[in-house]
């Protein structure tokens, strides 16, 4: 049962005067932009530093830990969010993705988990607050809770349909811990994202509630599916209009999709989706379909020209860029879309 007593986080309100008025924008892909920097294993722990920056130690390597890097190379995650912000982007998101006891066990650093997330909410906090002492406009920072690695819904073992390798109440507790440290550190929204897997999405849900009862006041939560293949549905098996109406009961601020195919290919579900939901709607997709070396290739004006078509539409009222999108395609896509008003939530 979710609890819809408490009173709702201050931010709401404003987020909904501005989400009335214009198109909202969240930020690009974190992941890309950390690849850039070229970090090594060093930079990623943050060892040589003058004093470790942190006191959780594994024995495993962290290089491709993006997550830790709120920790041992704070400054380097802010400048990236302060640089979307300065783009245009209206909502930043934290780097933590992967901030939960089941996706960090394969560093081994479960007990970090507190940590990143509370620090991960402040780094994107400095960020917004920088910007808005720059500029005068608000920014929100949207906590962000990836899929895991896991699946609770679907066996990883051919011989074994029955088994699962994360249960309902495995993910529910990780999410809760992850949760709580993101609202300590300052999280206005909570975004569910990159979710292949309804179940997870549901147990992520579940647990943001759990934790909004601890804090006393409800958090605006985005919910985000992903679509992996031409057939239009989820890894679970949904289609856009199912996966909406699993994730209704909570009421979201936004639901929509990212990542995975480009902005041609995730149209039509968008469409869909802006068809039945009674909440507001977000789409952030890929720079489109990364090439051989894993690279995105689509510049910013094309990805622009293809987000500025839902706007266009009428079905999208937040959008911003997933994996391969930098702060020069958020900004192609804030001016794109800046002339078309938001999508009307369907009575
Ligand atoms: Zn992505």
């Amino acid at each position: 049962m979710l609890n819809f007593s408490l009173p709702d986080a201050s931010c709401l309100a404003t987020l909904r005067t501005l989400a009335a008025e214009r198109i909202l924008i969240l930020d690009g892909a974190m992941g890309t932009m950390i690849q850039t920097l070229n970090m090594t294993e060093e930079d990623f722990t943050g060892h040589g530093h003058a004093g470790c920056r942190h006191h959780h130690h594994s024995d495993h390597p962290q290089k491709g830990n993006n997550d830790l890097l709120v920790l041992t190379q704070p400054e380097a995650v802010e400048e990236i969010q302060f640089t979307f912000a300065m783009a245009g982007a209206d909502i930043l998101e934290t780097n933590t993705f992967s901030s939960t006891t089941i996706a960090q066990a394969d560093y081994g650093l479960e007990a970090a988990v507190h940590d990143l997330n509370v620090a991960g909410a402040r780094v994107a906090r400095r960020a917004a607050d920088r910007a808005e002492a720059r500029d005068g406009r608000p920014r929100f920072v949207a906590g962000a809770v990836g899929p895991t690695n896991r699946t609770a819904s679907i066996s990883p073992d051919v011989n074994d349909p029955g088994y699962r390798a994360v249960s309902f109440d495995d993910l529910r507790l990780a999410y809760g811990q992850q949760i709580d440290g993101l609202i300590e550190g300052g999280a206005d929204l909570i975004l569910i994202e990159t979710i292949f897997d309804t179940l997870n999405a549901k147990a992520a849900i579940f647990a943001a509630f759990e934790s909004f009862t601890r804090a006393g006041r409800r958090l605006p939560i985005m919910i985000s599916g992903t679509i992996t293949d031409a057939s239009g549905r989820t890894l679970s098996g949904q289609t856009p209009t199912a996966f909406w109406h699993s994730v209704a009961h909570a009421r979201p601020f936004t639901v929509g999709l990212n990542c995975a195919l480009g902005a041609e290919a995730m149209r039509p579900h968008m469409a869909e989706i802006a068809g039945v939901a009674t909440a507001l709607t977000c789409a952030y997709p890929n720079a489109g379909l990364p090439n051989a070396f894993g690279e995105y290739d689509e510049g910013p004006e094309d990805t622009a020209r293809q987000v500025a078509g839902f706007a266009r539409e009428g079905i999208v009222n937040v959008v911003g860029g997933c994996c391969g999108t930098t702060p020069d395609h958020i900004r192609a896509i804030a001016e794109s879309v800046a002339p078309f008003p938001p999508r009307k939530v369907p009575a």
